[in-house]
């Protein structure tokens, strides 16, 4: 089978990395039946780093009879929950282990600063292991008071097999975001990871292995979203498809699946969040959560606070401040020790954030900072920040996905809500105030599925995330995703009860 090795000898990471580059499919890693290949490219160079496996139909079809087979013969309820759990602990440990490794492998492909990854994404992606490892032998259902001749209870079963289909931006955290209910409440697994960045599922396969899980419950099928992703959304097979990514293709999944066998659909999607400051701050901590909450990710986060709105007392100060603040964000290297912001992800995404930006100047926005390519090679963007923003700007209506902040001036409290819940999406928004009783008026009164006070992008695995409107439907993370991977079934047991 082929693999790829690779020598890092950066100032962050030394050491070496070996990732097999076929398709894990029954617990080995197997060639693509059409022997196709992707390349993987480097977004600091636009150099290709190596190629893998591009699975398609046939390789989905063959991983889900494996995963509908281990799921029936040797994992779901044949396995208790405790079992489970220990499994997903020990999965936890050995990522742990490895964490540098893997957060090298992600700076490597996604272009993420090596810190950001190993104390962001490597940290989060163990936690949500754990996390769900101690809800594996927790999902309980409720005995129902009837009568005294029936005896009515429920048990919360899992689906069956669940496709999880996987974005680029967060490669490792939201497939454990998505195996760590799957698996905990007792699914058969088949990852798509994005085609853009495959390594570290690819890198992850033999943990599973190590960790115990039967062969099959758990399948990575690299491929393209057009043919592998369709294909898993259409597999009748596949029980559940659980989504992280534009509005457009959650849109598709969605419709496969209605054509398909109806299996279950939670899709996590696109936001245009707001961030609403108000004139009685406390400025310093505003800016840098708010700043957080933009640029954090090189802009690439379904909750980036890209409208960023202010009080027309402060709106001075705040602006000078933020300037200040985005200018300070090194662009660079993402193994440089100082390194915040590295490339985006693609010439595609790139090429995409600049055509927002140029609209921006055209429908007569003014660039305050940035708004122009860093550097000459990579797919480099400065942080940039946008003022004189007008609604129906495309900048203050769409999702950009990269470092661009929309600005915008308001008077009244009733204004500013009036124009964050201006938006087809409604992911997440942050309120930023003193006045208590205003913060939570306010962050009731917005239209998101997380609201967060004096904070941005401050996300927790106990608690639920996803969104209203067009940002999707279900939640991820906390006890609420349980709900989507298993399905409800009420027993009743007549105790007497004679025709
Ligand atoms: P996509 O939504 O196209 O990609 C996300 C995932 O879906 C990838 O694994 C992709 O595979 C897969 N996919 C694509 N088409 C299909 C399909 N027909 N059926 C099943 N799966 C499919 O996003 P893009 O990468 O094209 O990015 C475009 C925009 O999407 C971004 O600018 C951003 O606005 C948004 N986005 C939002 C994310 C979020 O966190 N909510 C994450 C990523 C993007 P493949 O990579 O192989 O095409």
């Amino acid at each position: 089978m082929s693999s790829f090795t690779y020598q890092f000898d950066t100032p962050s990471y030394k050491g070496t990395s070996t990732v097999s580059t076929g398709l894990f499919i029954n617990g080995k890693f197997v060639e693509p039946v059409e022997k196709g290949t992707i390349e993987v490219v480097n977004p600091v160079n636009g150099k290709v780093i190596t190629s893998v496996a591009a699975g398609t139909a046939a390789d989905i079809d063959i991983a889900a009879r494996a995963a509908r087979k281990a799921y029936k013969e040797r994992w779901g309820l044949k396995v208790p929950g405790v079992q489970r759990g220990r499994m997903l602990n020990k999965l936890a440990d050995l990522l742990e282990a490895n964490a540098d490794e893997f957060a090298a492998l992600e700076a490597l492909d996604v272009g993420k600063a090596f810190r950001v990854a190993r104390n962001g994404d490597m940290s989060g992606s163990i936690a949500a292991l754990r996390y769900y490892a101690g809800w594996a032998d927790k999902i309980q259902g409720k005995t129902i008071e009837t009568n005294a001749k029936k005896l009515a209870y429920t048990r919360h079963e899992p689906v069956g097999v669940v496709g999880a289909i996987v974005p680029w931006n967060f490669p490792l955290t939201m497939l454990s975001f998505k195996i760590g209910p799957a698996l905990a409440a007792g699914n058969a697994v088949i990852v798509k990871p994005s085609e853009l960045t495959p390594l570290t599922a690819l890198r992850l396969c033999p943990l599973f292995v190590e960790a115990g899980f039967p062969d099959g419950v758990i399948n990575v099928v690299n491929g393209y979203g057009s043919t592998a992703g369709q294909a898993l959304s259409e597999h009748m097979a596949v029980d559940k498809i659980t989504f992280t990514g534009s509005t457009l293709t959650g849109r598709k999944i969605m419709e496969t699946a209605s054509k398909t066998n109806l299996k279950k659909v939670t899709l996590e999607l696109g936001g245009k969040s707001p961030s609403v400051i108000f004139d009685d701050v406390d400025l310093e901590q505003t800016v840098k959560w708010v700043s957080h909450g933009i640029f954090m990710n090189h802009g690439q986060a379904c909750t980036a606070g890209s409208r960023i709105f202010v009080q027309a007392g402060i709106y001075d100060r705040f602006l000078k401040a933020f300037t200040e603040h985005a200018s300070s964000l090194k662009v660079g290297d993402p193994f440089a020790r100082d390194t915040y912001q590295g490339p985006q992800i693609s010439q595609t995404q790139f090429e995409r954030i600049m055509g927002y930006i140029k609209s921006g100047k055209e429908e007569g926005a003014t660039v305050h900072i940035g708004g122009e390519r860093h550097g000459n090679e990579g797919y480099f963007i400065q942080p940039t920040i946008f003022t004189e923003c007008k609604p129906n700007m495309k900048i203050v209506q769409e999702e950009i996905f990269g470092p661009v902040a929309a600005i915008i001036k308001f008077a009244t409290e009733e204004e500013a809500i009036e124009q964050a819940n201006n938006t087809v999406y409604g992911l997440a928004c942050s309120v930023f105030t003193r006045d208590i009783d205003r913060a939570i008026r306010v962050a009731h009164s917005i239209e998101a599925g997380t609201a967060w006070i004096n904070c941005h992008n401050s996300s927790e695995l106990s608690v639920p995330f996803g969104g209203f409107k067009q940002s999707g439907i279900g939640r991820e993370l906390g006890e609420y995703a349980l709900e989507h991977y298993t399905n409800l079934k009420a027993v009743h047991v007549n105790i007497g009860h004679r025709l």
